[in-house]
């Protein structure tokens, strides 16, 4: 099939207009501007027109699980007072009420135009419910151990067993141990040796509120007293930053991706410097999120200047009231004016996708990727082309998920 519109925009370089783009087998054969690709004999045109055309958004954190939980926790005064709500009403929730919320989930993310979500586990036991997977999914399978009836081993051994059972085209695994304060060191470097072997993608939340902040580095304040009152071991606190805490016990490195990194310390920087950019963890900022708990500024511009791998998640609907990439990175754009929107489509595309481990087969129009493409209403010159993807709001009309047109009828 040959697509053709207004202007292509493949992310990895500069916007084609009049642009083609031949997909063959469920991936990208060609692209090209203007007359570069002509229909070979009796191949199907499909003319998107006044489109720009571009690669399928990757949400890099998200909780499906939690996508009928939107407005249901107003901001508390605290980020542990947050939290203890949250697990109260997750414990009033039955099984089909979380299948229902992820199905829902799935439904609004394909709206706004993504074709990749990372999506947090939190009931794993409910995958094999699900059937296919509408959009191309990573299930991070979350580990929690402060309180478990299990052992830190038996819990990444029913992980794995679990991955082993999985058909699904669309669907890959990843292993999350929850956060510093949730997970034992001893399941964060279980997680990573299991990880390291079968070659899955690790995540973790860490540094997201000052409450862990004042956890970890000084043994004290509402998350520490709640925690402590739960029975967790409090010995790794009174140490170190949480960032710190884990990057020298666990080596935080390349196959991790890092949610939210809000709150560091001058040492936290200075551990990040120390190693070349390659070797560095990416990370996740999820901007309607860190709006809604009013977390300290995010540290885009130190991370971007250390070749931190920084990609845009929406987090839950238990913390944000969307699940619009292009809406998150709307916000972002007002609390960092002078990120380009080239610059911001690239940490929903190109940069989840390195996170990934997938450069070169998703968040970019190239030979040999897969065909995940997204068209929007576009008519002007091919440079104005990612500012108005980025201004775009409400559903995506057009989408393609492995060279199948999903969704909506073409435009
Ligand atoms: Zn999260």
């Amino acid at each position: 099939m040959l697509l053709r519109a207004n202007t292509v925009l493949p992310i990895c370089a500069p916007a084609l207009p009049y642009g083609a783009v031949r997909v063959v087998d469920g991936r990208i054969a060609a692209v090209a501007g203007a007359a570069g690709l002509a229909p070979l004999p009796g191949e199907e045109v499909l003319d998107l027109g006044e489109t720009v055309l571009l690669p399928g958004l990757i949400n890099a954190h998200c909780h499906l699980d939690y996508s009928t939980l939107r407005h249901a926790v107003a901001p508390q005064s605290s980020f542990t007072e947050w939290v203890q709500r949250l697990n109260s009403i997750k414990r009033q929730l039955s099984p089909e009420d979380i299948l229902d919320a992820i199905g829902r989930g799935y439904a609004e993310a394909q709206q706004f135009g993504t074709t990749t979500v990372c999506s947090m586990a939190a009931f794993p036991d409910l995958l094999p419910r699900l059937g296919s997977a509408p959009l191309r999914t990573w299930w991070f399978y979350e580990m929690i151990d402060i309180r478990h009836r299990l052992t830190s081993e038996e819990l990444v051994a029913g992980a794995l067993s679990f991955f082993n059972q999985n058909a699904d085209p669309l669907v890959r695994y990843g292993l999350n141990p929850h956060a510093p304060y949730t997970a034992s060191l001893l399941l964060y470097r279980l997680a990573q040796a299991c990880a390291g072997e079968s070659g899955m993608v690790l995540t973790t939340h860490v540094a997201e509120s000052q409450e862990e902040d004042e956890m970890f580095t000084h043994a004290r304040g509402p998350l520490y007293d709640f925690l402590s009152g739960l029975g967790r071991p409090m010995h790794d606190c009174g140490h170190d930053t949480p960032f710190g805490w884990l990057w020298r016990n666990c080596a935080i490195r390349g196959q991790w991706l890092l949610a939210h990194l809000n709150v560091l310390a001058e040492s936290d920087f200075a551990l990040l410097a120390a190693l070349p950019p390659e070797q560095l963890p990416s990370v996740v900022h999820c901007p309607g999120s860190h709006r809604y708990f009013g977390h300290p500024v995010f540290p885009f511009e130190r991370l971007a200047a250390l070749g931190v791998n920084l990609c845009v998640g929406t987090d839950s609907l238990a913390s944000t009231d969307s699940l619009s990439l292009l809406g998150e990175v709307r916000r972002m754009q007002e609390s960092h004016p002078d990120l380009q929107p080239e610059a911001l489509l690239q940490m929903l595309t190109l940069a989840p996708a390195r996170a990934l481990g997938q450069e070169g087969r998703l968040g970019c129009i190239s030979p040999g990727a897969l065909a995940d493409l997204i068209a929007l209403p576009f008519c002007g010159p091919p440079e104005a082309a990612a500012a108005a993807c980025i201004a775009h709001s409400g559903r995506v009309p057009w989408m393609m998920l492995g060279g199948k047109i999903v969704g909506s009828p073409p435009l």
